[in-house]
Order: C-alpha cells, then sequence, then structure tokens
C-alpha cells in the first residue's frame, strides 16, 4: 500500500500544471519545465526557480513538488538557525 504521493502545484496559487504547459527558455526552447526537473532540453539550463503560469510568481522549482503522506503533506522542514543553546538555570550560587 502506497500512501505516498506526490503533487505538483504552485506553491504560491495551488494552480497544477499540466502535460501541455510549456515554459519558454532564454534560448528560445520551449518545453514542459517538470518533465525534465527544471532543466532546459535545449541548451540544459537549470532553473532553479520556476514561474507560474497563472500567478506568474517564481518559486523555487523544489518547492512545487508536494508530497503527500497518507493525506498529509509532508511539510518540509525550512533550515533556519538553529535554536541558540540557552542554558538558564534557576539562579543558584555556590
Ligand atoms: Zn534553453
Ligand atoms: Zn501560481
Amino acid at each position: 500500500m502506497s500512501a505516498r504521493q506526490v503533487k505538483i502545484y504552485c506553491p504560491k496559487c495551488t494552480w497544477m500544471p499540466v502535460q501541455s504547459s510549456r515554459w519558454q527558455c532564454s534560448c528560445g526552447g520551449s518545453w514542459n519545465t517538470f518533465d525534465t526537473g527544471g532543466v532546459c532540453p535545449r541548451c540544459s539550463r537549470v532553473w532553479e526557480d520556476t514561474q507560474c503560469l497563472a500567478c506568474h510568481a517564481w518559486s523555487p522549482h523544489s518547492r512545487w513538488y508536494h508530497e503527500f503522506i497518507g493525506g498529509f503533506e509532508k511539510v518540509e522542514v525550512e533550515r533556519s538557525e538553529p535554536a541558540p543553546a540557552r542554558s538558564v538555570r534557576p539562579g543558584r550560587e555556590d
């Protein structure tokens, strides 16, 4: 049983690209960027960010992939600053 599911949609407006969606590269190539994982098949340029064809917002390509496990989205843990190790101890004097 596989409860794992990956959905591709815009992280900003949840628009879902379809097979006929096309992105245009600066080289003039036009292709479905989700077929190649953001790589232009013509000039091999890697597009780290992908523009939404619906809301025109740019988002990192990986952000478009939403992984669901058992119906719940697995939220990627944003790498943030590690919490400072606070050693708060009750004031006690020796
Ligand atoms: Zn290209
Ligand atoms: Zn969008």
